[in-house]
């Protein structure tokens, strides 16, 4: 059954809305990811994970999850003096959301789940999901961070970090194999204004703290090639742990979504 929606037409479209669905709309970004993977990570492995949580779910049932078009450009401010690192502001980009889930919920989806790869991206789309929704109350607006799901710490060899390292390589191995190049992979932990321990699994999320590094205190992330973790304990065979876990907790939330519709006429309005 197909599920990328940009593969479909108009009139399967129009049928698809008449019943319950969700539409899973990748965030990625166009951004440095160290020598030994492509520019483009964030957005391959959003739309891969989005793709194989349409597929598990859509399997076997009347009920469709279809995976919108991804948005890979995106703000990316932190790396943006490496070639190939093309990024929009925040502001266009919490309106380019905007806009994007809004004529989704316009069109007639009844859910608009955003899964995203990028770390910048959550406050732009919390933002943006917030000011939807306070338009248009009737909406059902998700998003997830994909790396906060399927409890990963326990599957990755090196102490978790931030960027092009162990987690993100690994998922690349399995989602686009033949554009990594493990033989240019290498391992650095960069280092930070606050420590680990005030690090939230999101970094931008607001969890124990929030932090912006003094640009003239930490000028450049470690040797300055882009990757911030270890590289170097990647594989195939933790990636496809990865995508197993993570797929597993997105399908179990769409199940939650579709259910939450159901049911939606018996749940009282928030005071
Ligand atoms: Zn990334």
């Amino acid at each position: 059954m197909e599920i990328r929606l940009a593969n479909l037409k108009w009139p399967e479209i129009a049928e698809i809305l008449k019943g319950p669905n969700v539409v899973l709309l990748p965030t990625g970004a166009t951004e440095q990811h160290g020598p030994h993977l492509p520019i483009n990570v964030d957005s391959c492995c959003a739309t891969y994970l989005a793709e194989q949580t349409a597929l598990r779910f859509t399997s076997g049932q009347p009920i469709r999850a279809l995976v919108a078009p991804t948005v890979h450009y995106t703000e990316v401010d932190t790396f943006k003096r490496f070639p190939g690192t093309i990024g929009i502001s925040l502001d266009t980009e919490i309106r380019l959301l905007q806009d994007i889930v809004r004529s989704f919920v316009g069109n007639g989806f009844n859910n608009v789940f955003v899964v995203n790869g990028h770390s910048s991206n959550t406050i732009p789309i919390n933002t943006a999901l917030r000011q939807v929704s306070s338009e248009i109350p009737d909406a059902g607006l998700y998003a997830a961070n994909w790396w906060s799901l399927g409890n990963l710490r326990g599957l990755l060899k090196s102490p978790p970090s931030l960027h092009a390292e162990e987690m993100e390589t690994s998922v690349c191995l399995v989602a686009e194999p033949e554009l990594v190049d493990m033989s240019k992979a290498y391992a650095e932990y960069p280092s930070l204004s606050l420590s680990g321990r005030w690090a939230t699994p999101d970094f931008y999320g607001m969890g124990k703290s929030v932090f912006y590094h003094s640009r003239k205190k930490y000028p450049e992330f470690g040797k300055g090639m882009g990757i911030m973790g270890d590289a170097t304990t990647a594989s195939r065979e933790t990636g496809q742990k990865i995508v197993d876990a993570v797929v597993g907790d997105l399908v179990e939330i769409v199940k939650e979504i579709v259910k939450s519709e159901k049911t939606a006429e018996h749940v009282p309005d928030r005071p």
